[in-house]
């Protein structure tokens, strides 16, 4: 009989994502968005809540809401509205948030493995600053409100519970932060909080439908950051249930530098927000044009993407996802590759393996369109090492030639002398090594084969690896079959 120490347990794992969409304007009012201007410089009436003031709902923001809902494979509302989101804090200037409740603008999607509850637009709250210990800042002590931020458009994506582990989670929001990225509606800079993510973490006997007690996981602000914070919370969570205790609904915060979870706020402490209709707001009717439109702006999603490398290009699922979920690197490779057709070179698959492999490290901030190297040259140095004209570990010292200083992978093959030693020559090179190793030959003679070792070693100091192994190897054998 099994007891709950020793029982299997299942994670069960929801996110929740806020997108700060990058419109030129703020979601309600025509200020500006802010990128680390002056405090409280990019404000008015409308964003700072003054009585009297009147909101109108931003059309780019509404049209990149409905694209992020076709992209992740919603429903769209026909009519959805917006709500008053009530509660007290310096950072809401009106009292309360314009979010969505009850008809969000999509529902019902899907991206990848995981389904999409809900996609919804809101209104950013304002930044609040604490001078803490360190004294004060913008000439005052305690905390500051920078209303900058506030009311800036912001799109709430739901998934549903589909995720398995932490390593899962991570994966799929890079997915989902490579397909925003991708149709163009924000910059998704996770350190800046234009993406932030929440995670609803609970656990369950394996095999078992019912969902365990789930604690949120707050305001995770890197990848990594979400592996270990989900993994954490898994582990507090199965210690609490071995021990045979019960998990307690509550919002955490995972603290990245100490490994440590601490709770927000409990359940008792939960706001009742009072969600009301909005009454200064029409509802959001997409007309068929809209839709047309959203859906006529959505480029190949990264998803698309790597299943096409994977089908027309041979290449593997995971070099297919690496280029395609980080679409900068998708467009330089096929930037390359479309240069390597046009000179009939460069295989797809060893073309991919140089960018993924050997060009992502020589990157300078991992940015591909900063990087010396033109696709069409890194195209031109594959298509030499695929011809033999260069060896592998030559074509590295290149390329690296290459990141540093740009320039053309033939001419610094000319330059360093790196071009691979030639048949003819090769051929001398192998007599003078068979002639200078007698007695590994008579051991090959003999039946030892791994002698031949010695000689392709030979050949290859003599050559300074200028030569292609396979082709020597092969050279001595014909030699030695004479
Ligand atoms: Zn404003």
């Amino acid at each position: 009989m099994s007891s709950v120490a020793d029982r299997a347990y299942e994670p069960v794992i929801g996110l929740e994502i806020h997108v700060q969409l990058s419109t030129r304007t703020k979601m309600f009012c025509g200020c500006a968005l802010s990128f680390g201007e002056e405090p409280n410089t990019r404000t008015c009436p409308v964003c700072l809540g003054h009585p009297g003031t009147l909101p109108v709902v931003n059309a780019e923001a509404v049209h990149y809401g409905l694209m992020i809902g076709l992209a992740l494979d919603c429903e769209l509302a026909p009519r959805s509205i917006f709500h008053r989101k009530n509660y007290f804090y310096p950072d809401l200037p009106k009292g309360y948030q314009v979010s969505q409740y009850d008809i969000p603008l999509a529902a019902g999607g899907r991206l990848g493995d995981v389904r999409i509850h809900r996609v919804h637009l809101e209104e950013d709250a304002a930044k609040l600053v604490h001078s803490g210990a360190s004294g004060r800042i913008h000439g005052a002590e305690g905390s500051v409100v920078d209303f900058n931020r506030g009311g800036t458009p912001l799109v709430e994506i739901v998934s549903e519970p589909d995720i398995r582990s932490a390593s899962e989670a991570a994966e799929w929001l890079r997915l989902l932060r490579a397909t925003l990225r991708r149709i163009g509606v924000s910059d998704v800079n996770m350190e800046e909080g234009s993406l932030r993510c929440d995670a609803n973490v609970s656990i369950r006997p394996a095999g078992e439908a019912t969902l365990g007690t789930k604690a949120e996981l707050k305001n995770m602000n890197s990848f990594r950051f979400i592996e270990r914070g989900i993994e954490a919370e898994i582990a507090r969570q199965e210690a609490i249930v071995r021990a045979g205790e019960s998990v307690v609904q509550e919002t955490l915060h995972f603290d990245p530098a100490s490994g440590a979870l601490t709770p927000l706020r409990s359940k008792e402490e939960a706001h009742d927000y009072r969600y009301f209709p909005e009454p200064d707001l029409v509802p959001v009717a997409p007309t068929e044009a809209m839709v047309g439109r959203a859906r006529e702006a959505l480029p190949e999603l990264p998803a698309a993407r790597a299943a096409r490398f994977e089908r027309e290009l041979g290449l593997s699922s995971d070099t297919a996802r690496l280029l395609s979920f980080r679409g900068e690197l998708g467009d330089y490779y096929e930037e390359a590759l479309g240069a390597a057709r046009a000179d009939g070179g460069a295989d797809p698959t060893a073309l991919a393996s140089w960018v993924t492999v050997e060009l992502v490290p020589r990157l300078p901030d991992g940015d591909p369109s900063a990087s010396r190297v033109r696709p069409d040259a890194l195209a031109r140095l594959v298509s030499m090492v695929g011809a033999k004209r260069v060896s592998g570990s030559a074509a590295k010292e290149v390329l690296t030639a290459m990141a540093e200083d740009g320039g053309d992978p033939e001419a610094i093959v000319a330059e360093r002398g790196l071009a691979m030693t030639d048949s003819a020559d090769l051929g001398a090179v192998v007599d003078q090594a068979l002639a200078a190793n007698a007695a590994a030959v008579a051991q090959y003679r003999a039946g030892k084969e791994k002698a031949l070792g010695a000689i392709v070693g030979a050949v290859m100091r003599e050559t300074k690896g200028r030569a292609d192994g396979g082709a020597v190897r092969e050279l001595i054998l014909e030699r030695l079959s004479q």
